[in-house]
């Protein structure tokens, strides 16, 4: 049975912390490995913080430092930019509570510290365990410490840990795809996060492989990762909860199942974005730009109001990428019968074709249908 796609009153905070230690060769994410301007960028975060505090009347269900890499902050710098937050906002005090982490960055009194500041969810960048995998991608990290760093947080305590995995790289076999998911299996994780290698433009990846330094990705490789994966991971007692996210039953990611399912979302720093329900918008995704910004009590940002048709094509997207899929009775009460008969009317293709099934008043991607969602879902957008 489809749970039900409600707006109530929670929301969730993201923070962007924009340093690396290193440039992964595929990331397009807004970073930089210049660390100079690290204590005038957590200065202004923490003053964004306090100029946005009305963005959100709700009381925060979550907290997200994302990035970038936020396990690069000392122990006081990330207190102290949680001590603002805490002030600033009414936090659930049951709120999930997440920090994206390197395994190079753990340290035994860290974690502890983490704990101590109220940090109850770790998000690990292991992306592989084999070590050839992690130098193709020029990561930071090896292949030791991807298994000791989860090791490590395990004997500090945390029980809501999450990694995430890349798939379809040209050093990852299919048998070496298996030896990483059984890895995660036997350090008994709950929720892993698999994404296939996109070749963004622009990245030192794309460089790469355009000057025929580094072999191109293979999408049938991809798509065959993706389809081991779904076996596997069910095997193991997973559910698919969304297309690039698997848990044991109850250890859903609460940040981003409420960006799935519309809840409102403050970002901080640079090139955060926030929704409210009405519009988005996003920080301008400049280091040097955010900073001086800030400094004259600005928040530097675009806004785009939402027409009615991004609000349903996005609903389209994201609802199809979930388990619970795209809940007709949702559409009808919130955008009319008639927007219920033409979604129909298209999806009886994918539904004949067996890439959609439609269930309880619910349309739901197949584990076929899942190879190509975002195809499927662009098909049934209203323009
Ligand atoms: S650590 Fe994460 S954010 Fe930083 S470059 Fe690598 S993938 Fe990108």
């Amino acid at each position: 049975m489809a749970e039900p796609f409600t707006f109530v009153a929670m929301a969730g905070i993201y923070i962007h912390i924009p340093f690396c230690k290193k440039a992964c060769h595929y990331c397009n994410f807004h970073f930089s490995t210049t660390h100079h301007q690290m204590e005038q960028m957590l200065a202004s975060i923490k003053k964004e913080a306090i100029l946005q505090k009305n963005y959100l009347s709700e009381t925060i269900e979550t907290v997200y430092f994302g990035g970038g890499t936020p396990s690069l902050l000392s122990v006081s710098q990330l207190e102290k930019l949680m001590c603002v937050i805490k002030a600033e906002y009414k936090i659930n005090p049951n709120a999930e509570i997440t920090i994206e982490t390197n395994p190079d960055d753990f340290e035994e009194d860290k974690l502890e510290a983490w704990k101590k500041i109220g940090i109850n969810r770790l998000s690990i960048g292991i992306q592989s365990f084999v070590e050839a995998d992690l130098l193709w991608m020029n990561r930071a990290h090896n292949a030791l410490q991807a298994d000791t760093c989860i090791r490590m947080a395990k004997a500090a305590g945390f029980d809501n840990i999450t990694i995430d995995l890349i798939y379809g790289t040209p050093t990852l076999s299919d048998e070496a795809w298996k030896e990483n998911v059984e890895k995660a299996l036997s350090l008994e994780i709950d929720h892993i996060s698999c994404y296939a290698l996109t070749v963004e433009p622009k990245t030192g990846l794309a460089k790469m492989i355009q000057q025929n330094k580094l072999e191109d990705v293979d999408p049938d490789k991809q798509a065959r990762h993706f389809s081991l994966l779904m076996g596997w991971l069910g095997d193991a007692g997973f559910d698919h909860y969304e297309i690039s996210n698997f848990c044991k039953p109850g250890k859903k990611s609460k940040h981003n199942s409420n960006y799935w399912s519309g809840v409102d979302y403050l970002g901080l720093g640079p090139s955060a974005h926030s929704f409210n329900g009405k519009s988005r918008q996003w920080n301008i995704a400049n280091n040097a730009l955010y900073i001086k910004n800030l400094e004259e009590d600005q928040v530097p940002f675009e806004l785009e109001e939402l027409t009615d048709f991004q609000r349903i094509n996005e609903y389209i997207m994201t609802s199809l990428r979930t388990m619970e899929g795209l809940s007709l009775e949702l559409i009808s009460n919130k955008w009319g019968e008639q927007k219920v008969v033409e979604i129909l009317k298209i999806a009886q293709k994918p539904i004949l074709q067996g890439f959609m099934l439609h269930q309880n008043q619910n349309l739901i991607l197949t584990n076929e249908g899942k190879l190509m969602a975002d195809g499927i879902a662009s098909d049934l957008f209203f323009i």
